[in-house]
């Protein structure tokens, strides 16, 4: 596991979150990106970096870096 900091919208301060690490992604939940508990990715792990969404099987290709992730006001 390591640790990320997450800036999310309308919140002033980052938060640390464990992110899973797998072949080079660091996964963190949807919600703890910013996304509502509506959202179908609120309890999907995500990339951090890429935002690609976790597969269940784990069996995700490699990560491929840092894009940005932008949440879309509701
Ligand atoms: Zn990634």
């Amino acid at each position: 596991m390591s640790q990320v900091q997450i800036k999310r919208p309308g919140e002033a301060d980052r938060v640390t979150v464990e992110a899973l690490d797998e072949n080079g992604h660091r996964f963190v939940t949807g919600g703890e990106l910013g996304f509502t508990e509506g959202s179908v990715l609120y309890k999907a792990r995500c990339c951090f970096d890429c935002g690609i969404v976790r597969r269940a099987d784990g069996q995700n290709k490699a990560c491929r870096g840092r894009v940005s992730v932008e949440v879309r006001a509701a």
